[in-house]
């Protein structure tokens, strides 16, 4: 099936700037929100990592934001991660965080973006963490792969989200291996045209259970990670399969999924031996973000009716 129509209407509204500034506005989409974000705050972020710990969930955070426009902007974003990793680290949370470069201010100053990154890695480092960089809409990949590839040979803890969907992110891969990358592959998130992404569910799944492979079978250097974000559990099966053909322990081997969705699944892959980390989102700057989980589940729409009707 091709990109459905609800699909393409929700990733449509979640780059437009005007719904941008409106529907946040409602008081039944920001209840409906709260079945992906346990809040705006870090606070609230902080509450979920305890609970999702005593579960035995490791967990990563992301403060939401995407695109700023002037340079103080991201330095404010850059300065609230540095705390973040010094309040996980005060508080010994098994928390590391995933950072969007365009919120460091790709748009305005790659160098910028460069020199915020290390200032951000310096800290983690400090701390023993590990930072993790998204993947945003394919005109940046270039630019985030470049800058990946520069912060990756001064930094060991750092890594790059990779998108199934998208055509070229095989012979990305091939020119990333040298670098011993840790990776985090997804589907992909954003609309793209079928010039760069495939477009059929078959085909992206097709393209990620063969990254999957490669991963397991190139990324041999015990200094890379594996991370395998979906909530796709017949993918999944696939994946899990494929890791014991190329003998990778089940605990070299970590599934990522969103807070909120996958719950039963997020349990079963630990009990068998899998280790999970849950992305737990948060911050104001929710709504081209939560547009896209919209999208992922049009069958998510339900959540905002619901809110709607029990307002
Ligand atoms: C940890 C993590 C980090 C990510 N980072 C990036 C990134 O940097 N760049 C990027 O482009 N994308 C990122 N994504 C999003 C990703 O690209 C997909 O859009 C998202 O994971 C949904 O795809 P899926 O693999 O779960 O498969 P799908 O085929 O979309 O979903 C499989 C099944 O999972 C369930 N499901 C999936 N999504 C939802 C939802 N929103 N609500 C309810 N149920 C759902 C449904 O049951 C669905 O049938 C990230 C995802 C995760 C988990």
């Amino acid at each position: 099936m091709t990109m459905g129509l609800t699909k393409s209407i929700l990733l449509w509204a979640s780059a437009n700037p005007w719904m941008k500034r409106k529907l946040p506005r409602y008081r039944f989409v920001q209840r409906a929100v709260t079945r992906f974000m346990p809040g705006e705050d870090l606070t609230a972020a902080l509450g979920a990592i305890t609970a999702l710990s005593a579960q035995g969930f490791s967990t990563v955070l992301t403060f939401l934001g995407e695109n700023v426009s002037t340079i103080e902007e991201a330095g404010s974003v850059r300065d609230h991660y540095i705390s973040v990793l010094e309040t996980i680290h005060a508080h010994r949370h098994p928390t590391e965080v995933s950072v969007k470069l365009t919120q460091l201010g790709l748009d305005i100053d790659p160098a910028t973006t460069l020199a915020m990154m290390r200032e951000i890695l310096a800290a983690a480092g400090r701390v023993g963490n590990f930072v993790w960089i998204d993947i945003e809409s394919s005109p940046y990949v270039e630019r985030t792969l470049r800058l990946y590839g520069t912060l990756r040979s001064e930094f060991p803890h750092v890594g790059l989200c990779l998108q199934a969907y998208l055509l070229r992110t095989g012979e990305d891969l091939t020119s990333l291996v040298a670098l011993a990358p840790s990776i985090r592959l997804v589907k992909g998130a954003y609309r793209e045209p079928e010039s760069v992404a495939f477009q059929r569910k078959s085909d992206v799944d097709r393209n990620f259970a063969l990254l999957a492979e490669r991963l397991f079978k190139e990324l041999t250097d015990s200094r890379s990670r594996i991370a395998i974000a979906t909530h796709d559990m017949s993918l999944a099966a696939g994946v899990k399969a494929a890791a014991e053909r190329h003998g990778v322990a089940r605990e070299r081997l970590e599934f990522q999924m969103l807070y909120g969705i996958g719950r039963e699944a997020q349990r079963k892959l630990t009990s068998e031996g899998y280790r999970v980390r849950v992305l737990i989102s948060y911050g104001s700057a929710w709504f081209p973000w939560y547009m896209r989980r919209l999208a992922e589940r049009p069958a998510n729409l339900w959540f905002v009716v619901k809110s709607l009707v029990l307002r």
